[in-house]
């Protein structure tokens, strides 16, 4: 069922926001009510699995390229992945430049992280994915990048209220920020691990971001909107006690025509 979520996301690569309202509209709790528990499982049977997991890698790749052409990542920042299959997932590997990254580069492993499939090792990221896999049965997507202005918010404890734009609130919700972890390390997913079941996305303090979503298009949305959100809110801040510029004198205006 999710999977067809995905896979629908992943043909329909055009425009992304005539479809936006259908998958944000369900909070998370919703969206694991009509997951409808085990029956709801990734179905990716038999002799089509190749091509299925073919447009998820090419998913991923898109999603990598819009992560770093929107300068979400720098360098070979971030990690993108995805349910694959009843047991295994898809991710980037580590320590490649997303935005040149190859379809055959894109790691396949197991539930545990065991590489099953991929020239390079996964991203020193994957036990902060595996574990919001093993959480959370409905999401089928996670991107990880480093947003500059909402980690700047996390440096400056500056609080990203999302409640403050009706758009943002719709779409993310609370968006808790978990405590400075070491990255690539077992502190990663225990500094996310309470916020995992309540949250689509979460910062994560000196460090970045991580959205969740029942798609690849769907994770990606919320981390444009998250950094997109930083920003309103980093403008506000700098205007907030300001005075408004003087404008020109009517006389001025006058001459203008
Ligand atoms: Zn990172």
């Amino acid at each position: 069922m999710f999977v067809n979520f995905c896979l629908a996301a992943a043909k329909g690569s055009g425009d992304p926001g005539r479809r936006s309202h259908r998958l944000f509209l369900p909070p998370p709790q919703a969206a694991a009510n009509l997951a409808g528990g085990p029956t709801a499982r990734l179905d990716f049977g038999g002799s089509s699995l190749d091509s299925q997991e073919r447009i998820l890698r090419l998913e991923i790749i898109k999603v990598c390229r819009k992560l770093e052409s929107r300068g979400l990542i720098a360098a070979s920042d971030g990690n993108v992945s995805c349910r694959a299959g009843e047991d295994c997932i898809l991710i980037t590997p580590s320590g490649v430049s997303k935005g040149d990254m190859e379809v055959d580069e894109i790691a396949k492993t197991c539930m545990r992280g065991n590489l099953l499939e991929g020239p390079l090792r996964p991203s020193s990221e994957i036990r902060m994915h595996l574990l919001v896999y093993r959480m959370r049965p409905e999401v089928s997507a996670i991107v990880h990048a480093h947003p500059p202005v909402a980690t700047a918010l996390t440096l400056a404890g500056y609080p990203f209220n999302s409640k403050v734009l009706p758009e943002v609130w719709m779409m993310l919700g609370k968006v808790p920020v978990a405590p400075y972890a070491t990255p690539s390390t077992d502190e990663v997913p225990k500094s996310i691990e309470p916020y995992i079941m309540d949250s689509r996305a979460i910062l994560l303090e000196r460090h970045g971001a991580l959205t969740l979503g029942r798609s690849l298009m769907e994770a990606w949305m919320r981390m444009e909107k998250l950094e997109h959100c930083a920003k309103i809110l980093f403008y506000a801040s700098m205007l907030e006690d300001r005075t408004a510029p003087v404008a020109l004198s009517e006389a001025e205006i006058a001459k203008l025509g």
